[in-house]
Formats: structure tokens, C-alpha cells, sequence
């Protein structure tokens, strides 16, 4: 799988915004972010692909205690499977960002993923539009939030 050019953009401000549930389970996520490498599970006796979950849902012997699946990169390819677009800030945080896009991403692997668009005027976001992972950094909070592009 060809990986694309890693892009970052570095926010200095102060972040305004609900902070990320980071916890003990989503830590290797967040981790991998803040390594600008977006990080899923994948079944390592089929290679199927998950957010993190228990069982491989495949028809093979599973491990007990996720045994069999492990966090892996992905490619941070996929294409927008829904979206909204929000004309009102539902929280102070976001009101200089109105209107902005609210995307539901099929990433190449399978599983879908939610966030905001960065470069392209809502109005042309389509449904099946090829985007690209990418991470925002916020050095002085310690954490990185994925965000989508258009590919290409
Ligand atoms: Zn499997």
C-alpha cells in the first residue's frame, strides 16, 4: 500500500474546543497521531481490519483477550461517505470556523472515521470525493487531532 506524503500543520493557539477523550484503550491512537501515523487494529491471522474491538468477526480461531489483533498504520486514504455542513457553532470553540464540513470518512482499510475537512469550500465536498489524512498538531496541549483533505 502506497502511503502519501505525511501533512502537518502546526496550531500554536490555544485549543478552545472540547478536549479529545484520551483514555487507556485510545492511548496507542492517540499516540500514533502525535507520530502523524493513523493507527487501526488489524487481525494479524486474516488482516482484516478494525476500530478496536474484542474478536476478528472472520470465520477463524480467535485469541482470547484480542490476541490475534494488534494496532497497525493505515494508508489515511479513503473517501467521504457522508457529511454535513455546520452553519452554527455548537460550541464557542468552533465559531470562527463556521461554516465548516463535517465528514464521515470510509477509510481504504474499511473502518469509517469522523472529522473536519481542511482545504476545500464546503460546498464542493461530494460524497464518494477521495480525501487524505491530515494531522494537526497542537505541541502546547501535547496531542495531534486528524483532519481530511482532497486527495491528490
Ligand atoms: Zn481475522
Amino acid at each position: 500500500m502506497v502511503v502519501a506524503s505525511v501533512d502537518v500543520r502546526v496550531i500554536t493557539e490555544k485549543w478552545n474546543k472540547p478536549w479529545p477523550n484520551i483514555d487507556m484503550d485510545s492511548q496507542p491512537f492517540w499516540d500514533g497521531l502525535r507520530e502523524h501515523r493513523l493507527l487501526l487494529f488489524r487481525c494479524k491471522t486474516c488482516g482484516a481490519w478494525y476500530w478496536p474491538k474484542a474478536f476478528c468477526r472472520n470465520d477463524h480461531d480467535n485469541e482470547p483477550f484480542m490476541g490475534n489483533l494488534d494496532w497497525e498504520e493505515a494508508s489515511g486514504s479513503g473517501k467521504v461517505f457522508a457529511f454535513n455542513i455546520h452553519h452554527w457553532a455548537f460550541h464557542p470553540g468552533f465559531k470562527d470556523e463556521v461554516p465548516y464540513t463535517y465528514a464521515i470518512v470510509e477509510l481504504d482499510e474499511g473502518p469509517m472515521i469522523s472529522s473536519t475537512m481542511v482545504d476545500i469550500d464546503p460546498k464542493n465536498v461530494r460524497v464518494g470525493m477521495p480525501v487524505q489524512v491530515v494531522y494537526e498538531d497542537h505541541p502546547n496541549e501535547g496531542f495531534t487531532i486528524p483532519k481530511f483533505k482532497p486527495a491528490g
